[in-house]
């Protein structure tokens, strides 16, 4: 079974065919970083015009390096919610009109249920499953009885991780997205400031991360003040022992309270290498199995996007051609 995935929900474009839901036969993306970076930002007008330009020139080459004609696809899966409406629509426009011009089902896949499904094309899934969510919109704690169920157990409460990482790099002044510069510096500081950690109540499984942001931005100022120099990579490594010992944390205690088979990460942060190696080393000790996909497939990708899709085949869970952009949607079962 192969399946078209499309995924267009913030500022990459992407399409990719993947087999049976965990084989990968092509995967397309075209990152419009360079042009959001002098803004700092992604600023949606502009990923909607990058969208409309690439979108059909990046599903053409990801039907070109499968060597597969619409007729050997079951399905198209596409990005439906959440992320920037104007960008969401443009990827299901495209899917609407391949399906409907080769009459092939249509599937809406949730961003984070995708980010999710990165893992089923590197190893097996196992149920219980906890899931922890790490991206640039959202850090949340779900548990997957099985394929296709999800229930959050925890969320953040302010800013997502991503988010945190990516104004902290603003305060250091480094580029957007900020992410990978202060993992690249964490990784060779030879120090790190002491920043707090927020627990939040005994038992929570929530998150908070503007404090810590907070706290970042007022040690800067308070140097500044002094006329003294931040060392940005000091900064740069505490902040990231604060998020990585809490999000660890709080991920082996909910692993550990389910009784869960397998841990997985999923999303953008889950690149960060301070973060991997840290899961990694707690779940070894808890002997729990762990796993997390390889970098391109942590970021935005649409192979992710067609491996849900699969998901949602099997359970025969369509959508109609009236499908429309959804920015707020809710990450819901299909199983
Ligand atoms: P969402 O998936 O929640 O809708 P998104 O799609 O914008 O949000 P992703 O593409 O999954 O987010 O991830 C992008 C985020 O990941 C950015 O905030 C970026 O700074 C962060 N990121 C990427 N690599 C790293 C890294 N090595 N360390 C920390 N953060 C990282
Ligand atoms: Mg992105
Ligand atoms: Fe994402």
């Amino acid at each position: 079974t192969y399946i078209l995935g499309i995924e267009t929900s913030c500022d990459e474009t992407a399409a990719s065919v993947v087999k049976d839901g965990t084989v990968i036969v092509s995967n397309v993306v075209a990152s419009q970083i360079e042009s959001h970076k002098r803004f700092g930002g992604v600023v949606p007008e502009i990923a909607s015009r990058h969208h409309v330009e690439q979108i059909t020139l990046v599903i053409e080459e990801a039907m070109k390096q499968a060597d597969l004609q619409p007729k050997d696809l079951s399905a198209v899966a596409v990005t439906e919610g959440p992320g920037l409406v104007g960008a969401l629509l443009i990827g299901i426009q495209a899917a609407k009109a391949f399906a409907f011009a080769n009459q092939l089902p249509l599937i809406g896949v949730h961003h984070i249920a995708g980010h999710v499904y990165a893992n089923a094309l590197e190893h097996p899934m196992e149920f219980p499953m906890l899931a922890l969510v790490i991206s640039g919109g959202h850090t949340e704690l779900v548990v997957m009885e099985e394929d296709g169920r999800f229930e959050k157990i925890g969320e953040t409460r302010d800013d997502a991780a991503g988010e945190a990482y990516d104004k902290v790099a603003r305060v250091l002044k480094l580029p957007y997205p900020g992410g990978p510069h202060i993992d690249r510096l964490a990784s060779t500081s030879d120090g790190a400031v002491e920043f707090p950690r927020v627990w939040l109540e005994e038992d929570s499984y929530d998150f908070s991360f503007s404090g810590l942001k907070s706290a970042v931005i007022n040690y800067q100022h308070n140097l500044q003040q002094k006329g003294e120099e931040i060392n940005p990579s000091h900064v740069a490594a505490g902040f990231q022992q604060s998020v990585v010992e809490v999000v660890t944390e709080k991920t082996r205690r909910a692993a550990e309270a389910y009784g869960v088979k397998q841990v997985i990460a999923a999303g953008g942060v889950a690149a960060n290498k301070g973060l991997r190696a840290k899961l990694e080393m707690t779940f070894k000790e808890a002997n729990i199995p762990f796993y997390v996909p390889s970098l391109p497939l942590c970021t935005d990708n649409a192979a992710m996007i067609a491996a849900a899709g699969y998901s949602k085949y099997k359970a025969g869970d369509f959508a109609g051609f009236d499908m429309n952009g959804r920015p707020g949607m809710p990450l819901k079962s299909w199983n």
